[in-house]
This record gives C-alpha cells, structure tokens and sequence, in this order.
C-alpha cells in the first residue's frame, strides 16, 4: 500500500470524514469513500484515511485537434486545440461515444495510459502550434490534478485552457479551476431528471446549477451541446424548456450546438437523429431568443457557418470542422457593426 501511495498524486477537493473516509467534493455526486475503496468515477481512491486520484500519470490520448471539434465555435476560431484524456467519468451514459476510454475504469477497473507531464503535454501543445490544451474525450473534472497542473503552466506559457464536461463539477470545482480555465463545453443532455437519472446515472439539477453559476459569476467562455437522442429529449416542449432555459439563466449569447445522434455503445436500437429534428430543434433555439444556434455531426449543413443575429450576414463560413472564411471585423459584423460575442474572434 505505502508503494501505491508514494506513487499517486494526492487528490484536490476532499475533506476527511469520520472512521478514515473522506468526502470528494469535486462532482454533485459528491462521494463519501470507505478506506480502500474508490469514488463512483472509479479513479479516485482513499487510502489511509487520503484520497488521491489514480489517472494523474496515465494520459490515454492527446491529440492536436481543431477547436472545432470541441466543439467551440466562439474561441479562437481556426485554431488547434491540444487534446488530452484520461480513462474515467462520473457519468455512466448508455449512448457514450467514448465509451472505450470512459467507462471501462467503471465497468472492470481498467486504467490504461502514459506517464506524460504538464511540462511535456504543454511542450507537445506549442510544438503543435495549438493556442490552447482542451481537457476532452472523458470528463475532465475527474482528472482534475493533471488539469490543474498543466492549465497553470498552459498559462505561463500563453496558451488557454479549455473544458469539455458534463457540467457536474461543483461550484467548489469551477472556483477551483478558475483562474485557469478559460473556456468550456458543457452538456446540457436533456431537461428532464428521469432523462438522466435513466441513461446517464446522474441528476439533472447541479448541470443547471453549474451552467448558471459559469455564465454569471466566471469569466469563463461557455458553449452548450445537446445531442438529440429520437424519442428521448427530442420534443418541442423539451427542446423549448432547454433554450429558454440557456435565454434566462445563461445569456442569448451562449452558442447551442444541436448534435446528431448515432447509435453507440449500449444505446443501439435507435435511427440517427432525423434531419428534421435537428431543424425542428434549430428553429426553436432561434425562436427562444438564442442569437447562435449550430447543428454538429451533420457536415455541410448551412447551419454549420455563424450568421449575425442582427442582419443575417454570414460571418464565418464552415465546413465540418474547418473554417472557409472568417469575415468578423474587430469582433463585430462588417455589415451592421453588431458586436459578435466570443473569445479572439
Ligand atoms: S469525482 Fe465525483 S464520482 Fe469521483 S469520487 Fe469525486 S464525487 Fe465521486
């Protein structure tokens, strides 16, 4: 044990509780652990009385990947975005899209991945000419300490951080991290607790929480996802409740990515989300108020390319993940003069 100890990295947010357990007070799932055992995530582990996080040192991919692809569509447009993970999440979806690196620490334990520092991931970022490290793929709330470590020294040496999560990090988490982050993604799966409870094993209520508390109180660049599942959260009255919802207690400026589902993992006796669900779900998020709606996962649709709110006038044209042409002028249309929100526009 004094081994695997000496060989860990000691976790962040956590406070011990009575008869050597300790509470983790990174995600809403908020965990109280046994001695010896380990988190709900499956990667955080108390040991004496200490809890400390099993994936520190075991990167299992890291990749220089368009910003695009996060996605963000408001950051630093056309620019590479270094992308890492570890194994693990708080999240058990049944239609994962990652869930070969997600959930396998869940199901049988498995941590595979590579002994690479902050030093060398912020090293590989600049060797690849990316302007940011996103912590992606699996959740990163649950790799915390790594993206702690490397989101400081990202800093140092100019480059952003950015998160892409399910949004149930606490508000401890989000003031924790900060300082250093400087955008994320959150998903905002549905707007139903029997929808999360259901296919996720989570709640819906602390994502609320969380997008609420990044949007008003953070400086942090927000960007919502929603992946359309047929038959599950695709209903006008649920597509309204969620972009209203991004309205009011976020702001009309938030980007809503409306993304096409495949079946994946568990989740196989389903159709790709139709086309005109995606429509359908576009022309709500515009009805709300939202001035940025996008489809993902649907390359070539004209709803890929950014249009101002005001006048209409294409302002950065897409195709899949690459950008055609980018006509903002000083982060404003050139047309109408309309301040267009986002980050290095
Ligand atoms: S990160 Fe979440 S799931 Fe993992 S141990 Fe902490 S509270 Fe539990």
């Amino acid at each position: 044990m004094e081994t695997e100890e000496k060989s860990l990295k000691k976790a962040v947010l956590w406070e011990p509780d009575k008869d050597k357990k300790v509470r983790c007070k990174l995600c809403s799932h908020r965990c109280v652990i046994d001695e010896r055992k380990v988190g709900r995530c499956n990667v955080r582990k108390n040991i004496d009385g200490v809890l400390y996080s099993l994936t520190y040192d075991k990167v299992c991919s890291a990749n220089p990947d368009p910003i695009e692809k996060k996605p963000l569509f408001h950051f630093q447009p056309g620019t590479r975005s270094f992308s890492i993970a570890t194994m693990g999440c708080n999240f058990q979806c049944d239609f994962c899209q990652n869930w070969q690196i997600s959930q396998a620490a869940i199901e049988n334990g498995q941590i595979d991945g590579e002994p690479i520092t902050p030093e060398q991931i912020v090293e590989a970022a600049v060797r690849n000419g990316c302007k940011s490290i996103a912590y992606t793929y699996t959740e990163p709330t649950v790799f915390m300490e790594l993206c702690n470590d490397c989101g400081r020294l990202a800093k140092e040496k100019g480059l952003k951080n950015i998160f892409v999560s399910n949004g149930y990090q606490t508000i401890e988490a989000i003031d924790f991290a900060k300082d250093w982050l400087d955008g994320i993604n959150v998903d905002l799966k549905a707007f139903s607790e029997d929808y999360y409870k259901r296919l996720c094993k989570a709640r819906l209520q602390p994502v609320l929480d969380t997008i609420s508390y990044i949007a008003n109180q953070t400086n942090i660049w927000l960007e919502i996802t929603t992946l359309l599942v047929p038959g599950e959260n695709d209903s006008d009255d649920e597509l309204k409740k969620i972009a209203e919802f991004i309205v009011t207690k976020a702001n009309p400026d938030v980007p809503w990515h409306i993304s096409r589902f495949y079946p994946q993992y568990k989740y196989l006796d389903s159709v790709p989300t139709p086309l005109e669900s995606l429509e359908r779900a576009y022309d709500i998020g515009r009805a709300a108020g939202l001035h940025y709606v996008y489809l993902g996962n649907v390359p070539g649709a004209k709803s890929e390319n950014t249009f101002c709110y005001k006048c209409g006038r294409t302002l950065i044209e897409r195709m899949g993940y690459k950008i055609l042409a980018n006509h903002i002028k000083k982060s404003c249309c050139p047309d109408c003069n309309t301040k267009i929100a986002g980050f290095e526009l």
